[in-house]
């Protein structure tokens, strides 16, 4: 969609510095801007830059095992604020989605390190992915319902959009309201989703 706009993407690429006009990427492109959106990623908290617990030297995120311990016994980490291995290369990923599953079992680990009990391995499990693509946008592979286009999904490898996706996304957004504030404010926010 974004190509058929004419738009240009680079990708893999990385910003050294931003000035009142230019990005410049790498060691020898120089971009022009008007409107510079920065979604630099995620960062650690500063406090941690001041604790003396294992983490990484740029993010100051902690650095977790599969049980959410960190390089102190009784210190756990879970969420953006740490690097939690998985199997392979890849840390969890650092979203809703995987930081509320590791507080269900960080809770019962930290029960069962104040009872000298072995604490569970977490493995991440990725439900799926929701996004919003806007009003006009029709993603490839996905049948778009007319008028009802705003969201694609990806559930068990299998993509979708129109009136399901877009239903999807928002009742994601209400689990989450009714979860922490209750089932009344999900159903009165789910208007203006
Ligand atoms: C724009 C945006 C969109 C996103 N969309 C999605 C999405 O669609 N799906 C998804 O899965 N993830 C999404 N994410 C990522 C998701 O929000 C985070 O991964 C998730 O919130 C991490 O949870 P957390 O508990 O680790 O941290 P947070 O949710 O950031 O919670 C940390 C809390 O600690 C508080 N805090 C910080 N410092 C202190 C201090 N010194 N003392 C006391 N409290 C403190 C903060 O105020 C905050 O409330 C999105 C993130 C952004 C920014």
């Amino acid at each position: 969609m974004l190509r058929e706009r004419d738009i240009q993407i680079h990708t893999g690429e990385f910003i050294g510095e931003v000035d009142d006009e230019t990005v410049y990427v790498g060691d020898d492109k120089e971009l022009d801007y008007d409107v510079l959106l920065w979604t630099g990623g995620i960062t650690g908290q500063n406090v941690a830059e001041k604790l003396d617990i294992g983490q990484d030297e740029r993010s100051h995120r902690l650095h977790a095992s599969s049980t959410f311990k960190t390089s102190e016994d009784n210190v756990f980490a879970i969420g953006d604020s740490a690097l939690v291995d998985q199997p392979g290369d890849e840390p969890a990923p650092p979203t809703a989605q995987a930081a509320w599953d590791a507080a269900e079992v960080v809770g019962e680990n930290v029960k069962r390190a104040m009872n000298d009990q072995p604490l569970k391995e977490w493995r991440y499990k990725d439900k799926g992915t929701v996004i919003s693509v806007g009003d006009e946008a029709v993603a490839q592979d996905v049948k778009p319902v007319d008028g009802a286009d705003q969201a694609i999904a990806r559930v068990l490898g299998n993509p979708f959009g129109g009136m399901p996706a877009e239903t999807l996304k928002k009742a994601i957004a209400a689990r989450w309201i009714a979860k922490v504030a209750g089932p009344g404010r999900a159903a009165k926010a789910w208007p203006d989703m």
